[in-house]
């Protein structure tokens, strides 16, 4: 018996942490995630907003050769999320309507923690 509550106190909680008053949410609101998915490393963190930046690479024509290029992008931050992301996480974002002038994407899930991404310190260090 005793077993069974302490199971019945720990689904309790992980639903109460699962569900968010935001509508704004790709899992509990009505925000549906849908087109282009890109993974990057935070580098601002807002109240329901954080900054992505990754690295592509792209073909230069004239030198015949590739260049290095960062692509920054904003990022609505779920509320239910707000508390697992943080600076130099790496993470995975995914497009959705527009919610504002800058922000067409979502964040869905985190890969990495700022402790296991090696370069995250050290890019920091450099800002
Ligand atoms: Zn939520």
């Amino acid at each position: 018996m005793k077993k069974n509550e302490k199971i019945e106190k720990v689904k309790n909680v992980k639903i109460a942490e699962a569900v968010c008053a935001d509508k704004d949410c790709h899992k509990h609101g009505n925000l549906k995630a849908r087109g282009r998915i890109f993974e990057g490393k935070v580098i601002r963190k807002f109240h329901k907003r954080i900054v992505i930046e990754f690295e592509r690479m792209i073909y230069v024509r004239k030198y015949e050769r590739y260049a290095k290029s960062r692509t920054k992008l904003h990022a609505r931050l779920p509320v239910c999320m707000e508390k697992e992301i943080n600076l130099g996480d790496l993470i995975k974002i995914q497009e959705c309507r527009p919610l504002s002038k800058i922000i067409h994407f979502v964040v869905i899930k985190k890969i990495k923690n700022a402790e296991d991404v090696k370069w995250a310190r050290n890019y920091l260090i450099e800002c």
